[in-house]
């Protein structure tokens, strides 16, 4: 479980989080929605320690990660995957899912079976180098590469950024089973709203850096005011 509590932080003047609380349980799916600039980035990179909080904590189980290096959030469990898909376009999609297990608390033997298990796609494209790969497959090699590192909170930021339907499906699909197989605890930050609430748990909206709503996803789902202000569906 993820427990943010009064979470503010920003850049230079601009605030970015105001006074940002939920919490994020074990073994379900928290969408953290809301439009451009609403603070939805900049809540990742504050958990996992990228960007310093003015105030407020971070509290993962009984231990408080506010102020931790990122190596040793790593080491307790969390991973951060952030917009973009950063993958080694000259190693193979193998040797790129090597390097994710080195870190975090990977077990010293890799098992590769399982994620080429899951991810039939980058089992097929194994031995191609990862800058052959379509946007679907980076998004699920950089989800694969995360996960082997074994977290317990995973971080998504904008998985679904440029894909088609099709795929945004596939990619959600596949978060909802690691969830259920492994008891991840997932925030899942996206701007998709409508297709994040259909695999989500819980949702948090953000707007201008503060909480404006946090409800049972079916609930937000039918919430007509809140999803015409604030969710554009
Ligand atoms: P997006 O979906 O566009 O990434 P977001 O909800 O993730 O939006 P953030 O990127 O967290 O929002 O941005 C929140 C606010 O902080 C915005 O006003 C943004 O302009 C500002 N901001 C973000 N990064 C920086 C930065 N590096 N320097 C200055 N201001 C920034």
């Amino acid at each position: 479980m993820l427990e943010i509590a009064e979470l503010s932080a920003g850049y230079g003047p601009v605030r970015a989080l105001d006074k940002v609380s939920f919490t994020a349980e074990r073994g379900k799916i928290t969408a953290v929605l809301g439009a451009n600039g609403a603070g939805k980035t900049t809540l990742l990179r504050t958990i996992s320690g990228l960007v310093r909080p003015d105030h407020g904590s971070v509290r993962m189980g009984d231990t408080k990660l506010t102020g931790l290096e990122a190596d040793r959030l790593s080491r307790l469990g969390l991973a951060h995957v952030p917009e973009g898909r950063g993958v080694i376009t000259e190693l193979t999609v193998e040797d790129n899912l090597r390097l994710g297990a080195l870190g975090g608390r990977g077990r010293k033997r890799i098992d590769l079976a399982e994620t080429y298990e899951m991810f039939p796609k980058l089992a097929e494209r194994r031995h191609n180098a990862a800058s052959t790969l379509s946007g679907g497959e980076r998004q699920m090699l950089v989800i694969a590469r995360a996960v082997l590192a074994e977290p317990t909170v995973l971080l998504l930021d904008e998985p679904s950024l440029g894909l088609a339907p099709r795929i945004v499906s596939q990619i959600f699909a596949l978060v909802r089973q690691l969830v259920d197989e492994r008891e991840m605890t997932v925030v899942l930050v996206e701007q998709n709203a409508r297709s994040a609430l259909q695999i989500a748990d819980h949702g948090i909206v953000l707007n201008l850096g503060r909480v404006v709503g946090d409800s049972p996803a079916a609930d937000l789902a039918g919430d007509d005011t809140l999803r015409h202000a604030y969710l554009g569906f």
